[in-house]
């Protein structure tokens, strides 16, 4: 009996294995021309909206030639004739596609990275841009660097691959000297970042050509993103012989270009006649001493 039933059991064991087996094995056939298909049909829709030219997902409005090869807005502004057939393209607007992209809703594309968020295709973008998960550029100015990540990181990556200066407070007088003031053509020093409120700032000086007047501009970022860039204030200024520049800002997120904020003036600015006059001596040195101070809140 013991035998018999422990027979049985072994049988009713390895039938119920098999029966896995095959159970297992079933679900798989049975899901996997399904999922092959759910893959197969978004790929495909996803081939459909990438523009040939650019490589980038296609956003309304879209358009095509007359043969119905499509392309995107910024390529279609650039290029005349049809990549694929070379026919002239024209003005021809893909409702049926647009109308396709604007059905779509797909996962934000820092998923790997951590986001969890599903857009309709059409708010993705905008997502994306302040996604939190979206990866920040390597703030050093003088040289692009294609380095990428969350700010830890990047700071690691200052200090390490960029030897930057890492200063601790939030006050600081920062010296900068240049032996031939003459050569103001877009010259940038070296980057110095402040720790302060447990983030980092990152202090830019540059000289560049102000239309006909050049000039030297010090500015400050924030290594983080713009809404938490807004909770800080900051102060630069330089001066001597009775004179003094200041300026009162508000960091710009490291999301904006050092470009971006140059372009836009919005820091302290200093004429190179005057910025001579404050180095002192025979004009033939730039010594500026610019000091500044970051705080949390509004400006004073
Ligand atoms: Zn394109
Ligand atoms: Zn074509
Ligand atoms: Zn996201
Ligand atoms: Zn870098």
């Amino acid at each position: 009996m013991v035998p018999g039933s422990s027979s049985i059991d072994d049988v009713e064991s390895r039938v119920s294995v098999s029966d896995y087996g095959i159970a297992a094995e079933n679900v798989e056939y049975s899901n996997m021309p399904f999922r092959k298909l759910g893959k197969t049909s978004n790929t495909a829709v996803h081939e459909l909206l990438e523009c040939p030219v650019c490589m980038n997902m296609m956003y309304p409005p879209i358009l095509q030639c007359p043969n119905g090869h499509t392309v995107c807005s910024k390529c279609k502004s650039k290029v005349r004739f049809c990549p694929i057939c070379r026919h002239e393209l024209g003005n021809i607007r893909c409702l049926a596609l647009e109308k396709v992209a604007e059905s779509l809703e797909l996962p934000c594309v820092y998923q790997i990275l951590g986001c969890q968020e599903i857009f309709p295709y059409h708010n993705r973008l905008r997502h994306e841009q302040n996604c939190k998960f979206h990866p920040f550029t390597c703030p050093y100015a003088g040289a692009d660097c294609p380095v990428t990540g969350q700010i830890k990181y990047l700071v690691e990556h200052l200090k390490n691959d960029h030897n930057v200066d890492m200063q601790n407070g939030c006050t600081f007088n920062h010296r900068y000297v240049k032996s031939d003031p003459q050569e103001v053509e877009n010259a940038t020093w070296m980057l110095t970042v402040f720790n302060c409120f447990g983030h980092q700032f990152c202090l830019h000086f540059e000289a560049f050509n102000l239309g006909m007047s050049p000039v030297y501009m010090a500015f400050l970022r924030f290594m983080g993103d713009e809404h938490n860039a807004k909770k800080f204030c900051y102060s630069l200024e330089v001066g001597g012989y009775g004179r003094k520049l200041t300026w009162q800002g508000i960091p710009r997120s490291i999301r904006d270009s050092h470009k971006a904020v140059r372009d836009s003036l919005d820091g302290l600015i200093i004429q190179r006649n005057m910025a001579l006059f404050l180095s002192g001596g025979d004009r033939k040195e730039l010594k500026l001493k610019v000091g500044g101070r970051i705080w949390k809140g509004n400006l004073e």
